[in-house]
């Protein structure tokens, strides 16, 4: 059976009272045990059965078991936010007097907590660009605990060579960590391209709706002290996990996640295409066109699609206001990959605690628009983009 199917049809732990073919949300802080003993094997965690839900909870379990059965992971912990596990994947992996080799191309929360938060802590970032090989040997030293990406960097939408990544990180037994939120697990095998442990934000296409945060660190096992420390150690001590009420919606969600993706990197594919005959439009970025400096190694790595990511320069950072003020189908909004479309202007909202100089040092441009592409129809979508080019009188 195709692993789509399986994930829908992915059983309960036990067996619900009613035969519920929705997975109840078990609203529990704790939970009865028949006797002491029973007590001992859950708190240590032999039994596998929940005891609080900080650390377990049916609801949160069911949605895990869906997302292991999609990934092939070996274990699959979900976090009440993306940056929640980013957070802990880091706490897990890296301490005092080790260093992070990553890049300045990625969101600006992950580049902050790497380079503010966890630098308080003891821990350096070595920043580097990821496409260049070399200069990524060249700068894992004994120190590194591991090298850290993004699949598709936010908002630059930049795509590094994974095998060779994986190749220098497991040369020094360091794992390789992906944040791969910019296109489906659904899609594309992460195991497969070398990637030890990768996170995904589900507040983005798992949720669809905006429905709610999430975030999951999906684990092939590789590095098994990372599994122990966040399943023995910090969902314990940091209490991140997710509620079940954020795990029913976002199982809820990935029920459809395969069908929503093929219409959302179709449209995205469509209007990139159509956007790229707008004479008022400088350039768009999208790597689903073969003209994209990343495209081939996307399809090498992640298949034919593109995602539903589209980026669009206009010709100053007043006109891309203009235009988002003209916007009449199309949200303005963050978030990505909602159901809906949304656009932003990530140099004077996501990165707007960022100094200038900073902002051109990882390349966030004051002319960028990103547009996040949702399900509405296509036609739709570029009248939209067009008329608001047209009013803003670029
Ligand atoms: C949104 C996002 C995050 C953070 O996720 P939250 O669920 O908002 O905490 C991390 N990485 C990427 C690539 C994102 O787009």
């Amino acid at each position: 059976m195709d692993k789509n199917t399986i994930a829908l049809h992915t059983q309960f732990r036990h067996p619900d009272a009613y035969g519920a073919i929705s997975m109840p949300v078990y609203h529990t802080a704790a939970y009865q045990f028949p006797d002491a003993a029973s007590m001992t094997e859950a708190f240590s965690g032999r039994s596998g059965e929940p005891d609080y839900s900080r650390v377990m909870n049916p609801t949160v379990s069911f949605f895990e078991d869906k997302v292991r059965t999609l990934t092939g992971a070996k274990s699959v912990t979900a976090f009440n936010s993306g940056m929640a596990a980013i957070s802990n994947l880091f706490l897990a992996v890296a301490e005092a007097g080790k260093n992070i080799v990553t890049s300045a191309h990625m969101f600006g929360n992950t580049f902050s907590l790497i380079t503010k938060t966890l630098n308080r802590f003891g821990v350096e970032a070595k920043i580097v660009n990821l496409t260049d090989v070399e200069a990524v040997a060249a700068a894992v030293d004994d120190q590194t605990a591991c090298i850290y990406l993004e699949i598709v960097t936010n908002p630059q939408l930049e795509v590094a060579n994974l095998k060779a990544l994986a190749e220098i990180a497991h040369s020094h037994n360091i794992p390789l960590l992906a944040d791969t939120t910019f296109l489906p697990f659904t899609e594309f095998d992460g195991k497969k391209l070398g990637i030890d442990v990768r996170v995904v934000s589900s507040t983005k296409y798992l949720s669809g709706g905006a429905t709610s945060l999430g975030g999951l660190i999906i684990d092939y096992g590789n590095f098994p002290n990372i599994e122990d420390r966040i399943k023995n150690e910090l969902l314990f001590n940091v209490g991140a996990y997710m509620t079940p009420h954020a795990a029913y919606m976002q199982a809820l969600g990935l029920e459809t996640l395969h069908a929503r993706y093929k219409i959302q990197s179709g449209n995205a594919l469509e209007l990139a295409r159509r956007l790229s005959q707008l004479p008022q439009i400088q350039k768009v970025g999208y790597i689903g066109l073969e003209d994209n400096p990343y495209h081939d190694l996307a399809v090498e790595q992640f298949g034919p699609s593109g995602g539903a990511m589209i980026t669009i320069d206009l010709l100053s950072e007043e006109v891309c206001y203009r235009f988002i003020n003209n916007l009449k189908i199309i949200f303005r909004a963050t978030n990505l990959f909602d159901n809906k479309t949304l656009a932003i202007h990530p140099y004077s909202t996501i990165f707007v605690g960022y100094s200038a100089e900073e902002k051109a040092r990882m390349d966030v441009l004051p002319t960028t628009i990103r547009l996040s592409i949702g399900l509405e129809d296509v036609d739709d979508l570029f009248d939209d983009i067009r008329q608001a080019l047209e009013a803003a009188n670029i």
